[in-house]
């Protein structure tokens, strides 16, 4: 293949515009506030669950101590009501017997349930602060979780707008390139990595980093200013410029 060699030295510049862009999207894919919010969401999954655990077990424990301390009011009731009859007198003997013996053991009860009530309100105490302390979590999380993505979005910003200039930068440089110099450098470039065109500097081929020697050296040193020289060792366009050394 021919080609002029201006537009040979074009494909060097096409080359720069397509690794910037190629470097850009991999910047753009890689950026560790990705990562960051994505094991922050993960996170934050999991705290979700856990504060619902614990906010459950806090309204459990209030419905249960409700329930013990309506207990406790009726026993009292109870036993004032017993009291009240028995200090009005004319109860007979028998019955104040089986009185005196239901006020010991509402006693007891009331004892009993007013120590379940003080248990119960300590173990709320400490749901209340399990469930605080996972809130706290959640705010710190969500807050570093918001941090992220805004050096995300700014970074995307600014990767985006780089690469909007290079894409513009590229298709103005593709103009100067011959269509069938152009197709055979998007094909080698597809092959090898990304990389179609190298400069041939100091006698190495910039794609392989090979020194070109014997026959290959020789053909190049001897091959018109238009013909399209492509490494023997990784198959790359060639360019020569004034610092290729032949
Ligand atoms: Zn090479």
């Amino acid at each position: 293949m021919n080609a002029d060699p201006a537009a040979q030295l074009r494909l060097l510049d096409l080359q720069a515009a397509d690794t910037a862009l190629t470097q850009l999207r991999h910047r753009r894919s890689t950026l560790p506030e990705l990562a960051t919010i994505s094991h922050a969401d993960t996170r934050l999954a999991a705290l979700t669950d856990d504060v619902v655990r614990a906010e459950t077990e806090v309204s459990d424990l209030d419905r249960d101590q409700r329930r013990l301390e309506a207990d406790v009011d009726q026993v009292r009731q109870r036993s004032d009501r017993d009291e009240q009859r028995m200090r009005a007198g004319a109860v007979p003997a028998r019955e104040l017997e089986s009185l005196q013996h239901e006020v010991q053991t509402l006693a007891r009860r009331q004892s009993d349930l007013e120590d379940s009530v003080l248990d119960l309100m300590e173990r709320r105490e400490e749901a209340d602060a399990r469930a605080a302390a996972l809130g706290a979590e959640v705010e710190r999380v969500r807050s570093g979780r918001d941090t992220a993505a805004a050096a995300r979005d700014a970074a995307f910003a600014e990767i985006d707008a780089a690469t909007a200039a290079r894409t513009a930068e590229r298709a103005a440089t593709a103009r100067d390139v011959p269509a069938d110099l152009l197709a055979l450098y998007e094909k080698v470039r597809a092959a090898a990595g990304g990389v179609g065109a190298a400069a041939l500097h100091k006698r190495r081929c910039e794609g392989c980093h090979l020194e070109l020697a014997g026959t290959e050296l020789r053909a190049a040193r001897t091959a018109p200013p238009e013909a399209v020289l492509r490494c023997e060792n990784c198959r790359r366009i060639l360019v020569r410029t004034p610092d290729s050394g032949l």
